[in-house]
């Protein structure tokens, strides 16, 4: 193989460049160069559910990226953990598989998005499935992400499903299936009590083709024209500025904050800003960077009333010697699990139709999400808005790659926003009343009795709100002329050149975004294919 020159280069080895690597390279006929700029995914952590705590905050395997001070959360700079290295977010994130709702879908279809629609979208979604609950209508087991139900039940979290349904959530079993709203237990990306991120699933098969190559710590450092059309990628590694052509297509991967910083390095963006850092415009697209959102938390934490939740397994040098010796002989127990072990769906807005809020259920707790776990028995609720509308944008600080792009979050910004933060803190609240709960829950920890007004209650979500990780729509998909790609995922204004990964959503999934990139990739598959055997 030519080590130069390829038919497709693809920059980024995250969620969606996993899934690109091995399905344009499976049939042979094509050459495929992934480029990443993290190393290869060796660390152990990496690999155990539980080690979500190791790799949060960790220098090499984590961006580690901070927001700008938002005034909508005090001022504050939010932590934006990314992934780094193979497998990308996918490496460090807390594995619940989750696919949003299908209206999701519908509505990016009817932005104009011809083929997003949800009978669309399903049968990529069975395509990527392993389920170990094998095939049906909604789901596949001949996929190479595996999903896995959480083998052990906790008699927290069954009384949380029991206190739900008291309010009136119906029990569901499948969130992935006909309907989303209801309580239950998750299923994970797990393949027998290990994480299975997309560098397991789809880019190790891969690896053995003659006709990939991967290159590990190589940063992309621009897409490289000829004329308005892609023609490669320069990148950097171990110091050296490398090259890398492109026969056929560019593909950026590179995740919702750092693809619309790497397109407007190379000069597709907003022209005015690109000339004032003095950067050549090849396309002026203002829309590249814009329309970023993201799901926020609030978390409520309990104290418990006994020692039964995995704070207590941690605190311990025998439960954590039980802990590691339940996952060394039978793959299971809280090792295998990571932090959520449930989730509940449901609505808090009188104008919803559809869910609005989702809650993650841990049996644990600590200040932040990663820290180290409170010193007595306690679970977490952490609360989410599934639909934003508060927009915010990503935008070059300099003109080099190695500096991480200005994040402007924007949270909480509208009215709307802020409504649904306090009627989902409120729900948390009646939730941690019911009958099934009151044996269990003995002080909310956090906001705490002092939190009773709703100012009170927005005061908390601005000082304590966390990011919940799903960036997206950076690189807006849209029929119109403002957007940054069209429903085929090309670069409006150029040729030659794509987005597939998170940045392309019009607006978030009602839900956490893994899969949904993994579907978009998988959907990219076949229109790159498509659209190469046209050529
Ligand atoms: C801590 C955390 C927890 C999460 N929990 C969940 C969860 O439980 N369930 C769920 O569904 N979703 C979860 N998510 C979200 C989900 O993992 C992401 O939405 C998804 O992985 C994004 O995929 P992506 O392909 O867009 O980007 P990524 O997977 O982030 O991939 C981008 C890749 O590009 C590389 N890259 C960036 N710039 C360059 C460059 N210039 N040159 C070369 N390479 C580059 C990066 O190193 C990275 O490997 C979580 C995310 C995080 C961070």
């Amino acid at each position: 193989m030519d080590t130069s020159t390829f038919d497709y280069v693809i920059v980024g080895a995250g969620s969606a460049g996993c899934v690109l690597a091995n399905r344009l390279s499976a049939s042979g006929r094509h050459s495929v160069l992934l480029l990443e700029a993290g190393p290869e995914d060796k660390y152990f952590w990496i690999h155990i559910p539980i080690g979500y705590g190791k790799t949060m905050f960790h220098p090499v395997y984590n961006w580690g990226f901070y927001s700008e001070p938002d005034p909508g959360m005090h001022g504050r700079r939010v932590y934006q953990p990314r992934g780094r290295g193979l497998g990308g977010s996918s490496s460090i994130n807390g594995l619940i598989y989750i696919r949003g709702q299908h209206e999701d879908y519908d509505r990016w279809a009817g932005y104009g998005n011809r083929g997003w629609s949800w009978r669309d979208v399903l049968p990529y979604f069975i395509r990527l499935e392993h389920n170990t609950r094998g095939a049906g209508e909604f789901h596949g087991d001949a996929g190479p992400l595996w999903c896995s139900d959480i083998e052990d039940r906790h008699e927290l979290m069954d009384a949380i499903i029991d206190g739900a349904q008291e309010l009136g959530v119906p029990r569901n079993d499948d969130f992935n299936g006909a309907r989303q709203e209801g309580v239950g237990y998750y299923q994970l990306f797990t393949r027998h009590g290990w994480r299975c991120s997309a560098a397991d699933a789809y880019l190790k098969p891969a690896r053995k083709r003659a006709n990939l190559a991967v290159e590990t710590g190589a940063l992309a450092s621009r897409v490289l024209f000829d004329g308005r059309r892609a023609s490669g990628v320069e990148f950097a590694q171990r110091g050296v500025t490398r090259k890398a052509h492109a026969r056929r297509e560019v593909i950026v991967a590179a995740g919702a904050f750092q693809s619309p910083q790497l397109l407007q390095l190379s000069g597709v963006g907003p022209g005015q800003r690109l000339r004032a850092l003095g950067l050549p415009v090849v396309h002026d697209l203002p829309a590249v960077g814009e329309n970023l959102q993201d799901h926020v938390q609030f978390r409520l934490m309990y104290k418990v009333s006994r020692p039964i939740t995995t704070n207590d397994q941690l605190r311990t040098w025998h439960g954590r010697l039980s802990m590691g010796l339940k996952w060394m002989l039978q793959r299971r127990g809280p090792l295998a699990i990571g932090i959520n072990q449930g989730g509940l769906f449901t609505r808090v807005l009188p104008e919803s139709r559809t869910p609005d809020i989702q809650f993650h259920f841990g049996t644990l707790s600590a200040d932040a999400a990663g820290a180290k776990p409170h010193p007595w028995p306690g679970c977490t609720f952490s609360v989410c808005q599934l639909r934003p509308q508060s927009r915010g944008r990503v935008e070059l600080r300099s003109t080099r790659m190695q500096d991480a792009p200005a994040i402007v979050s924007n949270y909480l910004s509208t009215e709307g926003d802020q409504r649904c933060a306090v009627a989902g803190i409120r729900f948390a609240r009646q939730l941690a009343a019911t009958a099934a709960l009151k044996p269990y829950l003995v002080e909310e920890y956090r906001p705490g009795a002092v939190a009773r007004t709703d100012h009170d209650l927005l005061e908390f979500a601005r000082e304590h709100g966390q990011t919940i990780f799903h960036p997206a729509g950076t690189c807006r998909m849209g029929a119109d002329e403002a957007a940054v790609v069209d429903e085929r995922l090309r670069v409006r204004g150029v040729g030659g050149l794509r987005v597939v990964d998170c940045s392309v959503m019009p607006d978030l999934v009602s839900g956490n975004t893994n899969a949904p990139v993994m579907m978009i990739a998988e959907k990219a598959s076949d229109m790159i294919l498509e659209d190469g055997a046209r050529l």
